[in-house]
């Protein structure tokens, strides 16, 4: 297991020794310490980044790209060996851990060939003698911030398109999950990718986005995480000019019209809210169905959430592991206990459980009846595995629900009705609907917000365009 920094192909640990704690939160047990760096380790990481960016960026495409399918290629040939340090860290089941690890080498398998087709264009000038060419190259010298909900997945979407659009790297993953990071960067060094093009800083968060900031050479950053700290980033982008993209928290409203196959959105819904113990910025955060197939959802979305099983992401055959740390599990509490309070009834789940001789941070599957507005769990992320459930009459109405939020990240609705599909994916404000479709992520299309969920897109051709810069080369003959 690496638990140094990758700077400059060479794998080193923090000047002064310090360390960071990795715990497994299922059992709360350290398993790792990690290299815990500061300023003078992300400055080297940035000189890395900023001399290995000419070599990088004169590599051809193919010749990026080859080395971006090695590393995906090798990704996929330790898929069990990383999923298993995934769950480790992070606590999902293995089998979204191998999941995991499977989309987050999509992203450089498409990334490699994409990279091919990063085009320019040339354009009729209005003067005989001029000609007009437009470039595109790479931004240059980026950073890049995760979260631990994805740990391999956040990296590589990002990773892929930077370095397919010729830029280097410094990559700071999220303190509690660093090891899948540091994994991915033992794979890269491995995969032939040349010293300093990728490079792994880890340790105190503030202290190391202060560092990127700070440095003038670092020209972007790629951002997946919470709208508070997206926030702060983009004032602190602001003295720099520095260019960003941000991924942020969602609040993915889930409708369900009378004329719905109710039998695939009690599907979808399952799959849609409880993935990743609900720790997902896109997974279904309330629930609004209509009253002709109310009681048949929610009978069958109770049935269904009642046979998940709760335990150690390790265990083949769990559904819902742990939360990520107490904090979590208290805000999933303080949500259900607010909604009883102003009235909501609880059919399945509404508490802890406890697994045998397992941390007690586990919460159970959890689905609460007669949401209203002024409850917590109608507009805060709860990010837990608890799905509130609403009822509503007329299609207005359920996109103005849907609409009535700060965030717009994802929404699903299902309906068998054509106009009402299209009606209804044009109405809501959301980068990415899903209709009839509870999973709607995938390496080619385009992945991100509007609103408080951020801006920028990852994913597809379209993350290209967040690593390249456009140029204007006016030719006089
Ligand atoms: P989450 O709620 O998912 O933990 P955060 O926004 O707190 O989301 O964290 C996402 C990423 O941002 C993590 O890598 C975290 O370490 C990092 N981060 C948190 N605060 C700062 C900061 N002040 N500067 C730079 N990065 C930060």
């Amino acid at each position: 297991m690496q638990t140094h920094n990758l700077i400059d192909g060479a794998w080193v640990g923090a000047s002064d020794g310090a360390t960071l704690r990795v715990t497994n939160p299922a059992r709360d047990e350290v398993i790792a310490e990690v290299a815990s760096v500061g300023a003078a380790e992300t400055r080297s990481a940035i000189d890395a980044a900023w001399r290995a960016r000419e070599s990088w960026a004169a590599k051809t495409a193919g010749e990026r790209g080859g080395l971006l399918s090695a590393l995906a290629g090798l990704m996929r040939r330790d898929t069990d060996r990383l999923a298993a340090l995934m769950t480790a860290e992070q606590g999902k089941p293995l089998a979204e851990a191998r999941g995991e690890i499977a989309y987050a080498a999509s992203f450089l398998s498409w990334a490699a060939e994409e990279g091919k087709r990063l085009t320019g264009d040339i354009i009729p000038a209005s003067a005989p003698d001029k000609r007009i060419l437009v470039l595109r190259q790479p931004v240059g010298v980026t950073g890049i911030i995760t979260p631990w909900n994805f740990p391999a997945a956040m990296i590589t979407r990002k990773l892929g398109p930077a370095l397919a659009a010729g830029c280097t790297v410094v990559i700071k993953p999220a303190e509690l999950t660093p090891l899948s990071a540091l994994a991915i960067g033992e794979l890269a060094c491995e995969a032939g990718i040349p010293d300093g093009v990728v490079n792994i800083v880890t340790g105190d968060a503030a202290t190391i986005g202060d560092a990127l900031f700070d440095d003038d050479r670092v020209r972007k950053l790629s951002f997946t995480g919470s709208t508070r700290v997206g926030q702060l980033l983009m004032s602190k982008a602001s003295e720099h000019l520095l260019r960003l993209s941000l991924e942020l928290g969602g609040h993915a409203p889930f409708l369900v019209f009378d004329d719905a196959d109710v039998g695939k959105a009690v599907a979808a819904a399952v799959a849609c809210k409880f993935r990743n113990a609900g720790q997902t910025c896109i997974c279904a955060n309330r629930f609004y169905v209509q009253d002709g197939v109310y009681d048949e959802f929610v009978a069958g979305f109770t049935e269904a959430v009642s046979k998940l099983t709760v335990g150690d992401g390790a265990h083949e055959g769990v559904d819902i592991g742990p939360l990520i740390n107490d904090a979590a599990v208290e805000k999933v509490e303080s949500h259900v206990e607010d909604a009883r309070s102003h009235g909501a009834t609880v059919p399945v789940g509404g508490d802890r459980v406890h697994p045998k001789g397992l941390a007690n941070r586990f919460y159970a599957p959890t689905l609460v009846e007669g949401m209203t507005p002024d409850m917590k769990l109608a507009s805060e992320e709860t990010f837990g595995p608890v799905a509130p459930v609403a009822r509503f009459t007329a299609e207005r109405e359920a996109i103005e629900l849907a609409n009535a939020s700060e965030y717009g990240l994802a929404a699903y609705y299902f309906t068998r009705d054509a106009s009402r599909l299209m009606r209804v994916a044009e109405a809501l404000e959301y980068g990415i609907v899903g209709a009839n479709d509870g999973g709607p992520s995938t390496a080619q299309a385009p992945f991100g917000g509007v609103k408080h969920s951020g801006f920028g897109r990852e994913g597809g051709k379209y993350a290209m365009d967040e690593y390249t810069e456009i140029k204007y080369v006016s030719w006089q003959l």
